[in-house]
């Protein structure tokens, strides 16, 4: 099969490794770019969310380049993205598009219906090549998240320079095919990230912003308007909430460890949402909370423009800011956001923070 997929940050990575190794022909859909928000935009429903227009965008691409088969990520639960591959699917056939989807829906505990699901997936391999497929994805994705968080607490030193470290791991990961290079070009990443803090005397205390919100606004740093490349810039050690290899620990593999922070995330919502309202609106309040228990100095929310469950979290989120004295900014972005004044928002806010520290210490 010739096989597409989102693009969504670092996530093509890991679909790409995943896919060849089942002896797909793959073809990736190019990095998010404003041509592929523009064709999302030009066919997708005007008021859909970002994300879906992103993914129409990206499949667009991905089929024009010879794609028969698109790979989508199916849900449940309150918001649109349950309804996501199909509005996509419906939209791809009204513009001609001749290819066949396949919707992977969370197992949920229907491990039988997850593993239907996957089987044309599986190309007709035995279950030691699929094994080795799969854990060779995970690996690959855990090894991303362990090079982005390493990047973010060293960013702020020297961001030009260390982003290109990061560019260099992230292709290195991307360009082997073995889980023993895997470990080395890791190990090597995070070794060269982590000289720049060890080449510090110690005296420089970043300012420590948390993000939360939606996820593919947090991963996909195009539609995030670099984010996080932005705030180190101005000195912030940035800590993302939630990384692509969390999600599958909650989602899939359901993680001890993880289903432990579940019941932290939702006590400490408790007292202003008690209930899943879809996407990870439950988790940006709950995440908030604990984030805003520990030492840092402000929370930016990112969702997309029309997002239901963050909509909700949003309207929640100055009740935490005034209960734990936490300054909160919401950046709600579509495909009309632009850099420049979102940078000044962002500025604005960073200065903000640092005056209050000043003024509190
Ligand atoms: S979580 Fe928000 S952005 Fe994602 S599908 Fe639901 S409504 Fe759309």
């Amino acid at each position: 099969m010739k096989v597409t997929f989102p693009h969504m940050g670092n996530l093509w990575i890991a679909l790409k490794a995943l896919f060849e190794k089942l002896g797909h022909e793959v073809i990736p859909p190019p990095p998010v770019t404003r041509n592929t928000i523009e064709l999302g935009v030009r066919y997708a429903p005007e008021f859909a969310c970002l994300p879906l227009k992103v993914n129409v965008g990206n499949f667009i691409e991905g089929l024009e380049k010879g794609a028969e088969t698109v790979v989508m990520l199916g849900g449940s639960g309150p918001c649109r993205f349950g309804y996501y591959a199909q509005v996509e699917r419906e939209i791809l056939k009204d513009l001609g598009y001749s290819f066949n989807i396949i919707v992977v829906d969370p197992p949920m505990g229907d491990w039988q219906r997850f593993l239907q699901d996957l089987q044309p997936l599986g190309n007709g391999c035995g279950w030691r090549e699929v094994w080795d497929a799969l854990t060779l994805a995970w690996e690959k994705i855990k090894a991303l998240d362990q090079i982005h968080r390493t990047l973010l607490k060293v960013q702020f030193y020297n961001p030009r320079v260390t982003w290109k470290c990061y560019d260099h791991a992230v292709k290195a990961i991307n360009g082997v095919d073995d889980k023993k290079l895997l470990q080395r070009a890791t190990s090597e990443g995070i070794r060269k990230l982590a000289l720049f803090s060890e080449n510090q005397n110690g005296t420089f205390a970043p300012l420590k912003i948390v993000i939360v919100g939606e996820v593919f606004m947090m991963w996909e740093p195009y539609v995030n308007l670099d984010l996080e490349k932005a705030l180190g810039g101005m000195g912030v050690e940035v800590i993302r909430s939630a990384y692509l290899s969390d999600w599958i620990c909650d989602n899939v593999l359901f993680n001890p460890r993880h289903m432990l922070r579940r019941i932290k995330f939702k006590k400490a919502a408790k007292p202003y949402l008690n209930c899943f309202i879809g996407g990870h609106g439950w988790e940006s309040v709950g995440e908030s909370v604990l984030y805003a228990r520990k030492k840092i100095d402000g929370i930016i929310h990112v969702l997309p423009f029309t997002c239901m469950p963050e909509i909700v979290a949003q309207s929640i989120l100055p009740a935490v800011s005034r209960d734990y004295h936490l300054p909160v900014l919401t950046l709600s972005l579509d495909e009309h956001s632009a850099q420049a004044g979102f940078l000044t928002r962002i500025e604005a806010f960073v200065d903000l923070i640092r005056e209050r520290k000043q003024i509190t210490a």
